[in-house]
């Protein structure tokens, strides 16, 4: 039977292979660059944790834009507190869901319209993090010509993040990406008869 005290000193050997292992690892990664980041799937936090992000890169003062993709219902508390932000540049796509305008020209002309700010932001080498909330849909229904989309994304300043949110991330954008997280859904209080609560959903 092992005492605790043998249980200590293995626990210690195990967590100093551990650091070893780990001080390597931060040892080795060197490389500064701008990332592309993809927050997929169906689960809840995609957008939240995009601008999670946004909110650390604020932090540390750096210049940031966001552009949304598709608007919805409610105005959001991340609108609320970057938009006037004078480190935040913040763009909104100014129509609904694509379920209620139920008109493909209307969206495709304000997708494209949109579009044209994502690649201002995305030409500034002064900006330094860039938030393409649900951009995912718009390659996803054919709303942008995704050689006009990956070209502004593989041209922009090298030092540039970008992330980019949306269920059903296309492989080419998977690709092209240096960090991609796909968020299951494994249980949404919506489904349970709950409805939006702010601060949590908006
Ligand atoms: P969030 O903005 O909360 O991080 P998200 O970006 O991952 O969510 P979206 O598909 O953009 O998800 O949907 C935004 C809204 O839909 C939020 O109010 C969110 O709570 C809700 N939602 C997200 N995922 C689900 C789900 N699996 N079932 C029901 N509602 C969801
Ligand atoms: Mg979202």
């Amino acid at each position: 039977m092992e005492t605790p005290e043998q249980r200590n000193a293995r626990h210690k050997k195990a967590m100093q292979r551990k650091k070893e292992h780990v001080d390597q690892r931060i040892a080795a990664a060197v490389i500064d660059k701008g990332l592309l980041l993809v927050l997929t799937g169906n689960g809840k936090g995609k957008s939240s944790s995009a601008f999670g992000m946004l909110a650390r890169s604020v932090g540390h003062g750096l210049r940031c834009g966001v552009v949304q993709f598709i608007k919805g219902q409610w105005e959001c508390g991340e609108h609320l507190l970057f938009a006037s932000h004078p480190l935040v540049e913040f763009y909104v796509m100014n129509t609904g869901f694509t379920w209620e305008t139920q008109d493909r020209d209307a969206d495709i002309a304000a997708a494209e319209k949109t579009w044209v700010y994502a690649e201002a932001l995305l030409k500034n080498p002064d900006i330094k993090v860039v938030v393409l909330d649900e951009l995912t849909y718009m390659l996803t229904y054919g709303y942008l010509n995704p050689d006009r989309v990956f070209d502004a994304l593989t041209g922009r300043p090298s030092d540039q993040h970008v992330i980019v949110t949306g269920r059903n991330a296309n492989d080419r954008l998977i690709q092209l990406a240096d960090t991609v997280s796909e968020i299951n859904d494994i249980k949404h209080a919506f489904n349970a008869g709950i409805r939006v609560q702010k601060g949590i959903d908006y």
